[in-house]
């Protein structure tokens, strides 16, 4: 059966870049040798890593005083590697959630957290507005998609300081602004390869601003210096992100890519919107297009269980919402075909005919 994919995280990647990586993964790009068995140093690796840079700088127009480098460790070492890097007295914190609960404990281990803004008192079903940014803050930081919740920021806000993105779930889904950010970071693992690598992009001014003496690996300065090859770097991953931008680059660009999500979430939202049996969670001003969320309606409440059954039975997989949130979660990243939100949505159609 025709399986449609909107897992969470790791996710869904284009069909053409998994033959891609499985190709290398036996002839890497026509040296006899596998991926898997090569030195990072070759210069085809390295090719592989500057490609990798410089279709990232394309496809999301980063300036020039921006360096992009390649880690380990997931975001959530960068929750720590931040605070680590550039806190020293304050920083400010927007609280949206799981994911900035988790940076926010990291940063009180470095220094004073102010919680500048929080949605905790409606379970996280919007991002704050109307708030002034401190001027006393060493870096303001939030999550610009909250994955769990489905609440997605529209706008790059000004910032009097610098401003640091945890974009793991959102990253090339929409065009943004990077000069507005002095970091942005995320796991690669939800739009753009398999787990294992992270990526950072970082203004340079902010590699002066390291405010303590610090191991080797957690300096940001290290990562740059040696353009993300101070230690072997995660060489498969890193593979398959090139393999991704490539496949973005060639559908058309971040602009192409951010119609086509705007469009899927659309389907789906108006389904939700529509259909009798099911509502959204999300203010609607604030709704992800990578995470879309929602629930039975009111009264309906216990057919939950029999519309996953009924949608795993089309072939739906990874709908079911996360447990802080219930219901039902679909997560619609770039790789997501617009085939796999219609049947989802035709899905929920049969299910309220049915239950008529
Ligand atoms: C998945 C996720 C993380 C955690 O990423 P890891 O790479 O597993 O550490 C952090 N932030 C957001 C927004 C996420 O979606």
């Amino acid at each position: 059966m025709k399986k449609y994919n909107f897992n969470a995280g790791p996710s869904i990647l284009p069909d053409v870049v998994l033959e891609a990586a499985a190709k290398a993964i036996i002839d890497f790009d026509g040296t006899g040798l596998s991926l898997l068995s090569i030195s990072h140093r070759t210069p085809e690796f390295e090719a592989v890593v500057a490609d990798a840079k410089n279709l990232f700088r394309e496809l999301l127009s980063i300036p020039e005083n921006y360096h992009i480098f390649f880690v380990g460790g997931g975001a959530s070492t960068q929750f720590f590697h931040i605070p680590a890097n550039f806190l020293k007295g304050k920083a400010g914190y927007v609280d949206t959630g799981v994911w900035t609960k988790k940076a926010i404990k990291e940063a009180k281990k470095y220094g004073e957290v102010e919680i500048v803004a929080s949605s905790a008192d409606k379970n996280y079903n919007y991002i704050p507005k109307g708030y002034t940014i401190p001027e006393d803050l060493d870096y303001f930081y939030i999550c610009a998609n909250n994955t769990i919740y489905g609440t997605e920021y529209k706008v790059d806000l000004d910032s009097p300081v610098p401003m640091i993105a945890d974009m793991s779930s959102d990253i090339l889904s929409r065009p943004v602004d990077v000069s507005k950010y002095a970091l942005i970071y995320g796991g690669a693992q939800k739009n753009l390869a398999p787990a294992g690598v992270t990526f950072v992009i970082v203004r340079d001014d902010m590699l002066q601003r390291v405010v303590r003496e610090l191991p080797t690996m957690v300096n940001v300065n290290t990562h740059v210096e040696n353009n993300s090859m101070f230690n072997t770097p995660p060489v498969f991953p890193i593979y398959v992100l090139r393999e991704t931008l490539k496949w973005m680059k060639a559908e058309g660009g971040l602009e192409e890519i951010y119609r086509r999500n705007v469009e899927k979430a659309a389907l789906l939202y108006d389904e939700i919107d529509r259909n009798s049996l099911f509502r959204g969670t999300v203010e609607k001003e604030d709704r992800s297009l990578m995470n879309i969320c929602f629930v039975m309606t009111e009264g309906n409440e216990d057919l939950a269980p029999e519309f996953l059954e009924f949608a795993k039975s089309r072939g739906m997989v990874g709908i079911k919402g996360h447990r802080l949130v219930g219901g039902f979660r679909a997560s619609c990243y770039n790789a997501c075909p617009k085939e796999s939100v219609e049947a989802l949505v035709a899905c929920m159609q049969e299910f309220e005919q049915m239950h008529k």
